[in-house]
């Protein structure tokens, strides 16, 4: 652990460029992992999720992480970044809200600070570490080719609701890009196409739209994420309604859906995973090394790892990673 420190210290005077050579004239905090959340309302991801994996993940690594939440707002994640720059950080690992990352990983790089789009792209940036996100939506759109065969249902003349996440993240033009690929290949089109929205309370009112505007009709939906889904279900529950719905995030709400027949099935990102290749990739950087990519986004070398489709009959995997147990599956309200 601490052999790292020296050599993180170091390594950030030669990889940045910085005046001198000797560890003491790495910058203040450089053993500082800066880390922005985006919001705390966005089921199993980022404060129950990501936050304890990148809390052990940051720690092993040597580094004191500072992980701050933005809670939804574009104007604190400035604030937010500010503070932290001006503590100092050795690397920063932004998750984007609503574009705000792009003049963060700017100013953190005038400052020599490294910067991680840490799931969500953001221009700029030194690296973006993320899942595969067209295979994601790739896996969604399988979801609704295959729930619509299981019900029997010719996917041609179905009428399926087609949501998205916001359009500010980058990852939701990804995930809708993969889904289309598959449903297009398949003959499907869109009865309705709702607003992109992250926000599971926005998803369940213009879902409640969508359903008035097919007349109550509705074969399938899109759902970009657990979140969303959990509110569409919801409607489609009151409606008496069970159709394929995709999902995203493997969630306890989301895996309890799927379980019960209301979900087709969700994509089951390990934040394990993610946390660990984003730590593979400052490694590389603090000792002057090129991370190897095969893919870049918007200039920035995109780091990927593979996402993994979960259906009724594979929850059981998410349990045994450890990412869900039984008693959270079987207690909480879904
Ligand atoms: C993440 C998803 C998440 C969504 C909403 C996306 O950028 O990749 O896992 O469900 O944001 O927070």
């Amino acid at each position: 652990k601490s052999s790292l420190i020296t050599m993180t210290a170091f390594a950030a005077v030669a990889v940045l460029g910085l005046s001198g050579c000797a560890a003491e004239s790495a910058p203040a905090g450089s053993t500082r992992a800066c880390v922005i959340l985006p919001d705390a309302d966005s089921g199993t991801r980022w404060e129950p999720g990501d936050r304890p994996a990148l809390e052990k993940g940051l720690a092993e690594a040597g580094f004191e992480a500072d992980i701050q939440n933005a809670q939804n707002d574009p104007a604190k994640y400035a604030t937010i970044s500010d503070a932290q720059l001006t503590k100092g950080c050795g690397v920063m690992l932004l998750v984007d809200l609503q574009g705000a990352g792009v003049a963060v990983a700017e100013k953190a790089k005038a400052a020599g600070v490294p910067v991680i789009a840490y799931d969500r792209p953001i221009a700029g940036a030194d690296y973006y570490v993320s899942f595969d996100n067209e295979t994601v939506g790739a896996l969604q759109g399988q979801m609704i080719v295959d729930g619509l065969a299981a019900a029997g249902k010719d996917i041609k003349t179905a009428s399926i609701i087609y949501g998205s996440g916001d359009p500010t993240d980058g990852n939701a033009k990804m995930f809708l890009d993969g889904a289309l690929g598959v449903l297009d290949a398949a003959g499907a089109k869109a009865a309705f196409t709702m607003e992109g929205t992250w926000d599971g309370a926005k998803a369940g009112t213009l879902f409640e739209q969508a359903f008035t505007a097919v007349k109550g009709k509705v074969d399938a939906v899109l759902a970009p994420n657990d979140n969303n889904a959990a509110s569409i279900i919801q409607v489609l529950d009151k409606n008496g309604l069970t159709v394929p719905v995709s999902g995203q995030d493997a969630s306890i709400a989301g895996l309890q859906n799927v379980l019960l027949g209301k979900q087709y099935g969700t994509v089951y990102k390990p934040f394990t995973l993610e946390v660990a290749k984003a730590l593979e990739v400052i490694k590389a950087i603090f000792a002057g090394e090129t991370y190897p990519t095969t893919k870049s986004n918007d200039g920035v070398p995109f780091v990927t790892i593979d996402p993994i489709s979960i259906t009724a009959d594979t929850v059981k995997d998410v349990v045994a990673a450890g990412d869900a147990t039984v008693e959270a599956l079987c207690t909480a309200e879904v």
